[in-house]
C-alpha cells in the first residue's frame, strides 16, 4: 500500500494526516485542499527591514531563517456544481508541495467530477497543477475560467522578454497549462461575474493584471477567497505595506492589500486565502494601524 493512502498514514500514527479540511457558507461547502508549502528566501519581501522582520518571525513562531509560503487549493461543492479553485504546484512540486493529488484522493474528490476550474491567476504555484503527470489537462471535463488580463499578460512576448530569467519558464508553464484547456475555456471580463449560482468573480488587480478572488454567498451568509492578498502572515498583517518581490504592480497591490484588510476587517467577514497557514480560513481584526489573522475555529457544523 502506497505511504500517502490516508488509511495507511492514519493507521501508523506516523507522517501527517492528509491536508484536508471543510467549510460551510450556507449549503455551498468549501473543502481547502494543501498542496503543501514551498521555501524562499527572505529577499522576496524586498520592503522588509531585516531586524523587524526577524522580530515579528519570533513573535509568531515562524521560521527566521527563511520564508514558507503555504500553497492551499480548494474545492467548492454548491448543490449543483463543483469548481476547483487553483491547483497548486501539482506535478511540478518538490519537497513539501505538489500534495493536490494525494490530498483530493484523500478527500474522496476524483479530478474527472471537477466540473468548473477557476484559476485565480498565472503564477505557476497556482496554475502547474493543470496539467497532469503525463501533459494532459488535470481536470479533464472541467471549463476553465480566467481573467481575461491574465491570459493578455502571460502571453504577451515582449512582456516575456522582458521578465526576470527566474520567471521566464513561468510563461511557457502558463501558456501550455490553459491550451490544455482549449476550446472550453471562458474569459472573466467583469468583476462580479457570476461563475455558477454563489460564486461571484472578485477582481483584485495588483499582484498580477488580473489577480481575482471570489466572493461566495448562499442562505445569507458570505464568504471572501482573497488568494494572494497575504503571501506570508506573520509579517504582512503587522506590516501591509510590505508586498513580495512577483508582484506584477507592487504600488497597486499593497494598495489592494490595504483596501481588503480594512474592508474584512469591518465587515467581520470570514476570509480564506492560498497562503494562509493550511486550511487558511478566519477573520482578520484591526490592531491600531495594522491587522492581526484569527484562525478560525474547527467546528463540525461549519
Ligand atoms: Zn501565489
Amino acid at each position: 500500500m502506497a505511504a500517502s493512502d490516508p488509511a495507511q498514514i492514519l493507521r501508523t500514527a506516523e507522517g501527517q494526516v492528509p491536508g484536508v479540511h471543510r467549510w460551510r457558507v450556507g449549503a455551498i461547502t468549501i473543502t481547502a485542499i494543501a498542496d503543501g508549502y514551498a521555501p524562499l528566501p527572505m529577499a522576496v519581501v524586498p520592503q522588509a527591514d531585516p531586524a523587524v522582520a526577524t522580530e515579528l518571525a519570533r513573535k509568531f513562531y515562524a521560521p527566521e531563517d527563511h520564508l514558507q509560503c503555504v500553497i492551499n487549493t480548494f474545492v467548492i461543492q454548491t448543490p449543483t456544481r463543483r469548481i476547483m479553485v487553483d491547483t497548486g504546484f501539482g506535478a511540478l512540486g518538490a519537497g513539501h508541495s505538489g500534495k493536490i493529488w494525494e490530498n483530493l484522493r484523500a478527500a474522496g474528490i476524483d479530478p474527472g467530477s471537477i466540473d468548473v476550474l477557476y484559476i485565480t491567476h498565472g503564477h505557476p504555484d497556482h496554475t502547474s497543477g493543470m496539467l497532469a503527470i503525463d501533459g494532459s489537462a488535470g481536470f479533464p471535463n472541467a471549463e476553465l475560467f480566467i481573467h481575461q488580463n491574465e491570459v493578455a499578460y502571460w502571453g504577451d512576448e515582449a512582456q516575456a522578454s522582458r521578465a526576470p530569467e527566474e520567471q521566464k519558464s513561468w510563461f511557457d508553464i502558463f501558456r501550455r497549462s490553459v491550451a490544455a484547456y482549449r476550446g472550453r475555456t471562458t474569459l472573466i471580463d467583469r468583476d462580479g461575474l457570476e461563475i455558477v449560482p454563489g460564486l461571484r468573480v472578485r477582481e483584485l488587480f495588483g499582484h498580477t493584471p488580473g489577480h481575482s478572488g471570489l466572493h461566495i454567498a448562499d442562505g445569507g451568509e458570505q464568504h471572501l477567497f482573497w488568494t494572494d492578498i497575504v503571501h506570508f502572515q506573520h509579517l504582512q498583517f503587522p506590516r501591509p505595506d510590505w508586498g513580495v518581490g512577483f508582484d506584477a504592480d507592487p504600488a497597486q497591490a499593497i494598495k489592494v492589500r490595504s483596501a481588503m484588510l480594512d474592508e474584512v476587517s469591518t465587515d467581520r467577514m470570514t476570509i480564506s486565502g492560498t497562503h494562509l497557514v493550511f486550511p487558511g480560513f478566519g477573520h482578520v481584526r484591526r490592531e491600531g494601524d495594522a491587522y492581526a489573522f484569527e484562525a478560525a475555529r474547527w467546528n463540525y457544523e461549519s
